[in-house]
């Protein structure tokens, strides 16, 4: 083809030769990245050549539509890739392949000299890619015609990946680069064109520009050669929302999703100014079986334009909203980035947070045109929301905004919000009031929500175990703080009018007459309870227990306690209603005062949904106070009724 056949041989840079001998011999992971990497450098060289023909007009003859080809030659044992993009002239040839270590090229070989770095996929993050051909290759063999130039001003490039490459001048009809590759003796997968198909779907699908092989059929026999699209090349995310219909949002979800229903919610958006990209998210209808696995797969893919980088990116988007499927795609981040990059990376800290809030802020929106159908993305994932709350600092108030309560008015379904609450909380009420338990009948049935109930005032009845923790970390919303109601003192005035100069004389009156029943109470159950106090908050039960202020509470010691956790060891206060009439009539020179005490205690860790350590020790004591004595005391019990 060379008219003047003149070859001259040129030694790699010593990084480059570096850098080769680790793509020889250290890599031995995601091999087939390389033709991801020559791919993705094709779809750049028809994009330039697009952009540059805008203003040069010498390039606009050259314009034909943009095409990259990928063939095998079994016999010779090479893959060629070839495009009709920018071309690279001589110049080009020996800036871009071989001579200039950029500075990605150190970066990179440190990388690779660390540990356990045999992983292909770091290449590229730092603008290496095409070297990455001598992993599978044992000759490469470069030739490529700017566009715009004369057909003699190709140039041919040649290596084995060693230290030397040669150049010469080469008689080219077309303009653009092709690429071939001699695969090295174990590497022959590639020569198999379903592997190669089956690549190209993989990680280009989404390349704009048409990737042709031959037909299958076609390729023995030596008629025309009959070229096939491999990739679908519908970059949907990159069209504008109005031209894309809501078919075509959906199937792609279908695609990516593996999900045959359709998305909840599609959210679709694209960002441009200092950081530029689009976001493609979809929220599923239901939530996948394996919602709660520690390694549920994260569900979106990273894109930096068009060319896949990575799924199952942890990075994009938050634990919480793992089920959000969808695409990202940057126009900024180096091509092929590696999770350790991402990790660590700027741009992708911003995309996240934007992206957050634009998913937050669907949901916010669906919730308040639609409660029904936000009732029902609730109730699949509800929970894991509430996970944001517990880790995402940043976006707590919104992420409080969505959620939903049962609460002491609702009934069981999760339909309150904290803004429904606020909005109708009594005239004197000072804080959002709530309660945890094992579930929501569990806190329905609670001796602690009598006094609310007969007040009136709505009380969040939490039952899911994650909201131990939602709770500890949602201490306030709207400037309104959240109270457990089985914790700490509590005063009747926080929630009522004030009491009167008579109201409050009965009541030292009466703390004052059971002064010393208190004492001998919590001498009796002194290795039980902390402390014993007469009670504000019962109206029918005799007694409940209560977690001191900064104690943990009941129910979150016994999670963990399920958990095989080890909780700090606190007791309970012992509340005693001394308008009840098993407290009433108890005295504290009373013969059963010690069985009183401890079936008192037991029944109130019943009621809290605790199982007692000691049950003989119960039923032994009852049954002592119901047969042998028949005093005032055990009258006043049956009375009481159950
Ligand atoms: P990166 O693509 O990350 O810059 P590569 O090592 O893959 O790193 O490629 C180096 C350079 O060689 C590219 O930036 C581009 O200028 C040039 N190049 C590679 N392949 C082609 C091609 N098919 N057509 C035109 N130029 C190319």
């Amino acid at each position: 083809m060379s008219k003047t056949a003149q070859v001259e041989k040129h030694a790699f840079q010593t990084e480059v030769q570096q850098l080769l001998q680790l793509m020889v011999h250290s890599l031995y992971s995601h091999k087939e990245i390389f033709l991801r990497e020559l791919i993705s450098n094709s779809s750049d060289a028809c994009d330039k050549l697009r952009f540059e023909s805008l203003t040069d007009s010498s390039l606009q003859e050259d314009q034909e539509e943009p095409v990259i080809t990928v063939s095998v030659d079994k016999k010779a044992r090479t893959i060629i890739v070839s495009d009709n993009g920018i071309g690279m002239s001589r110049d080009e040839v020996v800036e871009n392949i071989g001579t200039i270590a950029r500075s990605g090229t150190r970066h990179f070989i440190d990388q690779m000299q660390g540990e356990q770095q045999d992983d292909a996929n770091l290449i590229g993050q730092f603008g290496v890619g095409f070297y990455s051909v001598f992993m599978v290759s044992e000759h490469v063999t470069l030739t490529s015609r700017r566009a715009g130039a004369a057909s003699d001003q190709g140039v041919q490039w040649e290596s084995d990946g060693s230290g030397e490459y040669t150049l010469e001048s080469s008689d080219l009809a077309q303009h653009g680069t092709t690429i071939t590759l001699r695969l090295r003796e174990d590497e022959s997968e590639y020569l198999d064109d379903f592997r190669l198909r089956s690549i190209i779907s993989k990680y280009s699908d989404h390349i704009s520009i048409p990737i042709q092989m031959l037909k299958a059929t076609e390729e023995e026999k030596d008629e025309t050669p009959e070229w096939e699209t491999i990739n679908k090349g519908s970059a949907l995310w990159a069209r504008s929302k109005q031209e894309i219909t809501e078919e075509e949002y959906n199937s792609f979800y279908t695609s990516i999703g593996y999900d045959p229903e359709p998305p909840f919610a599609t959210i679709h958006n694209r960002v441009e100014g200092t950081l530029e990209y689009i976001s493609l998210f979809f929220i599923p209808s239901r939530a996948p079986f394996d919602l709660w696995d520690r390694d549920h797969p994260h569900g979106v893919k990273l894109y930096v334009r068009r060319v896949f980088i990575a799924d199952d990116t942890k990075h994009l988007l938050p634990s919480y909203l793992r089920f959000v499927k969808g695409v990202v795609d940057s126009a900024d981040l180096p091509l092929n980035v590696s999770r350790e990059f991402l990790q660590q990376n700027r741009e992708i800290d911003k995309i996240r947070s934007g992206s957050v809030k634009k998913i937050l802020g669907e949901l916010k929106r669906i919730a308040e045109d639609d409660q029904e159908k936000y009732a029902k993305f609730w109730a699949e994932f509800g929970k894991v929301l509430k996970e944001g709350v517990i880790e995402d600092h940043d976006n707590r108030d919104s992420l409080a905004g969505l959620l939903r309560f049962s609460t002491t008015r609702s009934g069981s379904e999760q339909s309150v919000s904290l803004a429904d609450y606020v909005g109708r909380m009594a005239e004197n009420q000072k804080a959002i009031y709530f309660l945890t338990a094992e579930s929501h009948e569990a806190a329905a049935a609670s001796p602690h929500l009598e006094v609310f109930n007969k007040q009136n005032i709505e009380v969040l009845l939490l039952g899911d175990p994650v909201d131990e923790w939602l709770i500890t970390h949602l201490t306030e919303y709207e400037e309104k703080s959240l109270k457990s109601i089985a914790k700490g003192a509590f005063d009747l005035n926080d929630i009522q009018e004030k009491e009167d100069k008579g109201e409050k004389k009965a009541r030292k009156a009466q703390e004052k007459a059971f002064k010393s029943l208190l004492e001998k109470v919590k001498e009796i159950l002194k290795e039980q309870v902390k402390d014993v106090a007469l009670s504000r908050r019962l109206t029918d039960s005799p007694a409940c227990l209560i977690a001191d202020e900064n104690d943990l509470g009941g129910n979150l010691q016994r999670i963990l306690q399920a958990t095989g956790q080890t909780a700090p060891e606190s007791k309970p206060i012992l509340e005693l209603n001394p308008d009840h009439p098993l407290v009433s009539a108890l005295e504290s020179d009373l013969a059963e005062l010690e069985d009183w005490a401890f079936v008192l205690y037991d029944q109130a860790a019943l009621a809290e949904g605790a199982t007692l350590t000691q049950p003989a020790r119960y039923v032994q004591r009852i049954n002592r106070l119901l047969s042998g004595n028949t005093g005032e005391v055990a009258k006043s019990g049956d009375e009481s009724g159950d």
